[in-house]
Formats: structure tokens, C-alpha cells, sequence
């Protein structure tokens, strides 16, 4: 169960995105998966490279567009396990649509963001998750706009797996995704990734002077929507952990009554006008 390859990875020395890789091969093996049984699925970015690193089945995609293809992916084979990434730019700007709707939906594969509050590929530009008054060469004078809270938008727009964490901590990181993987439907997980060349605020020291673990907060319960939101809120989406879980929901695959996609058409005992019908929403 080996997911590493040979490929060496071009991010800078110390890009927190190496932590996600080594967190993803090895929650990868500790859930049991071989190579064969994962397909790793990228948008654009330096983060986006991952698909390129890791030893299964992979496709670096279009800006913005990894969740279409991996919910694409998802739906056309069900057994297999289903890893789509990106960065905040990626999934916050250009494919933010793509974020909501997939959190809604709940297609069971895992969403992981490398979110490092900055475009690092294209050399340092505010993003959708930078602070309110973050300042770069394309907000001089600080930046105008709020910034987009990960979480806050998960838990509001009904995803069923909501979670955070942070490249410094591969154990908690590597737990997080292996909970995330074996979660039944669509599960999120923000990742703290620090970009060392172009963010020189939000460092792996300012991280660990400012999160807070779910853990760590007294009689937290994962399962209660509203704590989750109100807790959120109050550390100003600065918390590490398992921040909400509904495993009582189906999967968008579980709500389609008899479907199954290794079924045919004469299988399912439909017609062919309802079968285009039915592949007509996979689209
Ligand atoms: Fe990582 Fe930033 Fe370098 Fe990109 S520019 S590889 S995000 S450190």
C-alpha cells in the first residue's frame, strides 16, 4: 500500500502542502485502499499539483473545476474512494459555485482545500480567504472585502462532514482524512497550508498562536449544527478538529431509488428515454 511515486514535488522548501500529500498517502493506507481503489482529482494551483504525486488514479484538471470531475467520477464508479483538492483561490473564487453545490449535495468523496489565505502559483495575490485589510500588490491599500469563512459556508450550505486542521499537525491531519474518506457522503476539510514565500502573515507560528482545538472546548458535540456554527463563529473559523458531523443523511448515490452505475439500462428494468433521462443528471 505504498501511494508515493517518484515524482518529485516542485513546491517551495516548506510549503505546507507537503504535510497534505504525506497526510493523504497515509490516511490512505490506514483506511486499507490500495492505489488502484483512489482517484485523486485537482484544480489549478500550486496545490493543484498533487494529483501528480500520489500513486493512484489521478486528474489535474481545470481552474476551479476539480469537483465536477471528481463528483463525475464519483457517481460513474462507485467503489472508488474519491479525493478532490485544490486551493482557496480554486475553491473559493473561480469554482466557489462548484463548493456550494457539492456541499449541498453530498456525493460521498472528500474535499480537501490547502487554504494558505493567498494565490502562491500566480506570485502572491489576495484571495477569497485572505483577511479583511490583508495587503499584497493587488490590494495595496489592504484589502476591502471580508474574506470568505470555509466553515461557516459548509455548515450553512448542509454539508454532512465539516472539518479543519492545519499542515503542522500530520497526526490530527491524518485522522481527519481518514474520518473524512470513510464518512458516507461529502465531506470537507479545510487545511491550514502556510505559503512560506508570499504570506508573511499567516505563518506556522501566527497558526499556532491562534487555533484552537474542537478538542479542547468543553462539552463540544460535533453533531449539534448550531454549536458548531456559534463556535465557529466566536474564534473566527479558527479551530482545528471535527467540527461537524450528520451521519444520518444518505448520499446523493443512496437517494437515487435503484440507480446504480454498473447497472444497464435492461438491468434496471427501465426504458431507454428513462435511462437517458436518468444519465441526463450526471451530466
Ligand atoms: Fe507553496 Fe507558496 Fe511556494 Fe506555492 S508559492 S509552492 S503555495 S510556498
Amino acid at each position: 500500500k505504498d501511494f508515493r511515486n517518484t515524482v518529485k514535488p516542485n513546491w517551495c522548501p516548506g510549503c505546507g502542502d507537503f504535510s497534505v500529500q504525506a497526510a493523504i498517502q497515509k490516511a490512505a493506507a490506514g483506511v486499507g485502499l490500495e492505489p488502484e481503489n483512489l482517484a485523486v482529482i485537482t484544480g489549478i494551483g500550486c496545490s493543484g499539483r498533487l494529483s501528480g504525486y500520489i500513486n493512484s488514479y489521478g486528474f489535474h484538471s481545470i481552474h476551479g473545476r476539480a469537483l465536477p470531475l471528481a463528483q463525475g467520477v464519483k457517481m460513474a464508479n462507485q467503489e472508488l474512494t474519491v479525493i478532490a483538492s485544490g486551493g482557496d483561490g480554486d475553491g473559493f473564487a473561480i469554482g466557489m459555485g462548484h463548493t456550494i453545490h457539492a456541499l449541498r449535495r453530498n456525493i460521498d468523496l472528500t474535499y480537501i482545500v490547502m487554504d494558505n489565505q493567498i494565490y502562491g502559483l500566480t506570485k502572491g495575490q489576495t484571495s477569497p480567504s485572505s483577511a479583511h485589510g490583508f495587503v499584497t500588490k493587488t490590494t495595496p491599500k489592504g484589502s476591502i472585502e471580508k474574506n470568505v469563512s470555509p466553515l461557516e459556508l459548509a455548515i450553512t450550505s448542509g454539508a454532512t462532514f465539516i472539518a479543519q486542521s492545519f499542515s503542522s499537525d500530520i497526526k490530527e491531519l491524518t485522522a481527519i482524512i481518514e474520518a473524512g474518506i470513510q464518512h458516507k457522503g461529502f465531506s470537507f476539510i479545510n487545511v491550514f497550508s502556510p505559503c512560506v514565500t508570499y504570506n508573511k502573515i499567516n505563518t506556522y507560528d501566527w497558526f499556532k498562536e491562534n487555533l484552537t482545538k474542537i478538542a479542547d472546548i468543553e462539552g463540544y458535540d460535533p453533531t449539534n449544527k448550531s454549536q458548531a456554527l456559534s463556535t465557529v463563529m466566536e474564534h473566527d473559523g479558527l479551530v482545528t478538529g471535527i467540527v461537524y458531523q450528520d451521519t444520518e443523511t444518505p448520499s446523493y448515490a443512496e437517494q437515487i431509488d435503484g440507480y446504480s452505475p454498473n447497472l444497464s439500462q435492461a438491468e434496471m428494468k427501465i426504458t431507454q428515454p428513462e435511462f437517458n433521462d436518468l444519465m441526463l443528471q450526471f451530466k
